[in-house]
């Protein structure tokens, strides 16, 4: 960043003064969401709450964005608006919440800090003259813990007129730089032959045994792995009776790891263990990934460094994570579209430091979090109204962008070691076929998540 201080600085009262004006509506936007926890692509309360709130405030909302029922898009532009001249900036909302625990990642915080720097950034831009000029979006994004929303919101072209994108997610501790790791989602199915389990087991083909053993051998290969190199599987079909033999199991996996040398390298791992199981019990596997992989975060430093500034200008305090402390987010894949960030804020309630637990669900719904929250809202909103106010901020970001965008593939956390590919050696078995990755919209159609064209009333479990 430069010495001077940030051209947007000049907005700082005004954008604190709208998001004082607003303070009671968010909270309640807030607690309604959070006490009306909603599960990807269901959340039809909260975009009721937030499309309502935008369209008393004056603006455009366009609900059903790119015909994804809790999408939307709520828009400001400034008069004259030019596309090849002025920034479009969207800032993003999450609202859905997890099954069973609520809403234990705070994505009820997220919706009102995306809302608030959208109105607080409109309502400055409203009478900022020539000093400030562009279009604000806020961007509704569905589904970040079962289903990609983002992923499908970049396939179906939601970015295409933006040039910048903010968020921010709630943490115990402020962090610019959250390390988060590429994530996979594979389904293998074992197909072997039914038998009564009692009259004739040697007629049998046993389906289970194969999953079983194909679960062993990913737990054998965990030990072996890298820090930042994570599976996780759990068997989501193991059979219909214990008198029948089975001849049909099915399992979820995830892979994790930094970059997406590294995932590529444990998915021929990962592949070779399915096919041993499979071999060993004389089984037929199936297996493959779905198109909803979250890429690494491609943090844009110069918008970052903006963030910081108006962040710690507004009592933020950034800290870097221990090691070990590693997530995974669509936004990865908007960030490597248009230039982007994600930073932590604090919640205001260190002690509360593990998310997707009861205790952080229950801190994000305190009013202290509200008031935390509206910190990093202050500061989205002036790194957005920087960049529709310093054209040569808009340049440096863009090119930083550019630079970085051909050979990111992911970024390794502080102190891990990460592979350029790893061992090639280790050939994927032949039933690894990535050919057979199918588009985010139809792998959710097939899941029962989408209809063609529009959002189904079904609930699956995708990714997290
Ligand atoms: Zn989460
Ligand atoms: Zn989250």
């Amino acid at each position: 960043m430069s010495e001077n201080p940030p051209v947007a600085l000049q907005f700082k009262s005004s954008v604190q003064q709208a998001l004082q004006a607003h303070f009671d509506s968010l909270c309640k936007i807030s607690h309604e969401i959070w006490s009306h926890p909603e599960i990807g692509y269901h959340e039809h309360h909260a975009v009721q709450q937030l499309t309502e709130y935008i369209e008393t405030s004056g603006y455009t909302v366009t609900r059903n964005f790119c015909d994804i029922k809790t999408s939307f898009l709520g828009e400001f532009c400034t008069g004259g608006f030019d596309p090849a001249q002025h920034p479009t900036v969207a800032v993003l909302c999450e609202y859905d919440a997890l099954p069973e625990i609520g809403h234990g990642c705070g994505h009820n915080l997220i919706a009102i800090v995306g809302l608030g720097a959208f109105l607080a950034a409109a309502e400055v831009l409203k009478t900022a003259g020539t000093s400030a000029q562009g279009k604000i979006v806020c961007m509704g994004a569905p589904a970040e813990e079962l289903g990609g929303g983002k992923v499908l919101l970049v396939e179906s072209g939601a970015f295409s007129g933006v040039d910048y994108a903010l968020m921010s997610h709630p943490a115990a501790v402020d962090v610019l730089e959250p390390t988060i790791l590429s994530i996979d989602h594979w389904k293998a199915e074992f197909y072997g032959k039914a038998a009564h389990a009692s009259c004739g087991p040697w007629e049998g083909v046993n389906a289970l045994d194969a999953v079983v053993a194909a679960y062993n051998n990913v737990s054998m290969l965990r030990q072996q792995l890298k820090p930042g190199h994570q599976i996780h599987m759990i068997i989501t079909h193991g059979g219909a009776k214990p008198n029948i033999i089975p001849d049909y199991t099915k399992a979820d996996i995830y892979i994790r790891a930094p970059t997406s040398a590294d995932v590529e390298e444990l998915r021929r791992r990962v592949a070779a263990c399915l096919q041993a199981g499979a071999e060993a019990t004389g089984c037929r596997v199936d297996y493959g990934m779905n198109d909803l992989s979250y890429s690494g975060l491609m943090s844009n430093q110069k918008l970052l460094s903006i963030y910081k500034y108006f962040g710690e200008n507004n009592g933020m305090r950034f800290m870097t994570l221990p090691p070990g402390m590693y997530g995974s987010t669509d936004m990865g894949n908007v960030s490597t579209t248009i230039p982007s960030i994600h930073p932590t804020f604090s919640i205001g309630d260190s002690h509360c430091n593990m998310l997707h637990t009861k205790e952080f669900r229950d801190s994000v719904g305190q009013p202290v979090a509200h008031h935390f929250a509206m910190k990093s809202a202050t500061a989205l909103a002036l790194t957005a109204l920087e960049l529709f106010s310093n054209p040569q901020f808009q340049k440096d970001v863009r090119t930083e962008f550019d630079e970085r965008r051909p050979g990111f593939m992911g970024k390794a956390p502080e102190g891990t070691d990460s592979t350029d590919g790893g061992d090639r050696s280790l050939q994927l078995p032949s039933g690894f076929n990535p050919g057979r990755r199918r588009s985010s919209r139809q792998f959710l159609i097939e899941m029962g998540l989408l209809k063609p064209m529009a959002l189904e009333e079904k609930r699956g479990s995708i990714q997290e």
